[in-house]
């Protein structure tokens, strides 16, 4: 079978695959505890349900305008205005099947073969492929200090002549890190005077915690609306937990969206009608529902981190929001992959490695999930790595033997 180089050089997603094996073991009755999970298990919007059972009542669900439905995009604009301070208008929008359709045509329209984007590790594991998957070349920037928030400094130094775009994602997916406002006021200052992209994935912005402060990219900009290069990727997934509605949005310029729609209106044409009107209800309706998963979320993150402390050794930042904390198990193991194996076929605990995020020796533990799982999850890991701690364990009704060290 011939298989294109393109797709040779595109490795299957390892959260997807993590989540393939969770489910075949929990099927055979294993207890499984998933820290790897990337969704809050919270219910969808009562005012997202609403609109999309009305919509399919009425049994009318046709294709609509590729850039999305006009209510929906006028959403986005009260959206952006409301959450952002950004006037905008729904020609700037450009509605995909989730966020990561967005990002994904987006780079298609803005990158030659060979150009670059920059991607700021740890990363979201999807940013390098979905740059190659457009013929571009991901530039990986690693903090120099090790933390993980890089430096302008770091970036900086990345930048070349062929540098088309960064690509910043605060809160972050791995590590939960929020990016200072200094650093956003200097990277949107840098990127207009270099003429180079900036594309903000603001998936979590409203999962942000201890009243912290997530920075609007658009109160640095200059650049008026035809020129400029900051382009802003959102979405009704995570905080309004609705990721199997595949509902994600674009702002930016015009020629950008214009250029975006008609590589989609040649791919997947829009993204469905029905789901389309769910997103409207989620905009649109009470907010409620975020702000408890926001609460919840951090009440999670307080009991991870307390937990993960006391594992002598790991190191571990408190993340600033999102559902994900990276801690840094070095100590124990400096292949994250193969400490990830360990804590799968040993304790039945399922992690991310950190090596997938472009940092190894790091884990990335999620806790959108119950507090028990949270709890007893770290207990479980806990007791893989200590030597000292008792030789067996009961992992639900099976006894586990130490026969590692
Ligand atoms: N960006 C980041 C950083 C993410 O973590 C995700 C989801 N895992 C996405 C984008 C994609 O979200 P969506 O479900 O809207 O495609």
């Amino acid at each position: 079978m011939s298989i294109s180089q393109l797709a040779k050089s595109i490795p299957a997603s390892p959260t997807l695959a993590l989540n393939d094996t969770a489910r075949i073991l929990k099927e055979k009755g294993e207890a499984v505890i998933h820290l790897g999970g990337g969704e809050p298990k919270s219910k969808a919007p009562i005012d997202a349900i609403l609109s999309a059972s009305a919509k399919l009542n009425s049994a009318e669900i046709k294709y609509t305008p590729t850039e999305g439905i006009l209510p929906l995009r006028q959403a986005v604009v009260r959206y952006t205005e409301e959450n952002y301070g950004h006037l905008t208008t729904p020609k700037n929008i450009l509605i995909s099947n989730g966020a990561k359709q967005s990002l994904s045509v987006l780079l298609l329209s803005i990158i030659d073969p060979q150009d670059e984007v920059i991607v700021l590790a740890p990363y979201w594991v999807s940013y390098p492929e979905m740059v190659k998957l457009a013929y571009g070349k991901p530039v990986i920037v690693t903090p120099e200090d090790g933390g993980l928030e890089p430096t302008m400094d770091d970036i900086t130094q990345a930048v070349g002549s062929y540098t088309k775009a960064i690509i910043v994602n605060s809160p972050s997916n791995p590590s939960g890190a929020i990016y200072s406002k200094a650093l956003i006021a200097q990277l949107v200052k840098y990127c207009e005077k270099k003429d180079i992209y900036l594309i903000m994935d603001d998936i979590y912005h409203k999962l942000v915690f201890d009243g912290d402060e997530w920075t609007s990219p658009y109160q640095f900009a200059k650049a008026n609306e035809i020129k400029s290069k900051l382009i802003v990727v959102n979405g009704v997934s995570k905080a309004y937990a609705m990721t199997g509605f595949r509902i994600g949005w674009t702002v930016a310029n015009k020629n950008i969206i214009e250029a975006m729609n008609n590589i989609q209106a040649q791919t997947t044409s829009c993204a469905s009608a029905l789901l389309q009107v769910a997103a409207i209800g989620a905009l649109n309706g009470l907010q409620s529902g975020v702000e408890s998963l926001r609460t919840t979320l951090q009440n999670n993150r307080d009991i991870m981190i307390s937990e993960l402390r006391t594992i002598d050794g790991v190191r571990v930042e408190k993340p600033g929001g999102t559902f994900y904390c990276f801690p840094d198990f070095r100590a124990y193991e400096k292949s994250a992959a193969k400490l990830s194996k360990l804590l799968l076929e040993k304790v039945r605990v399922v992690t991310v490695p950190g090596n997938e995020f472009g940092m190894d020796g790091h884990l990335r533990l999620s806790y959108c999930g119950s507090i028990k799982d949270i709890k007893e999850g770290v207990e479980r890991i806990k007791w893989a790595l200590d030597p000292n701690a008792p030789n067996e364990i009961f992992i639900g009704d099976r006894k586990m033997v130490r026969d590692w060290s």
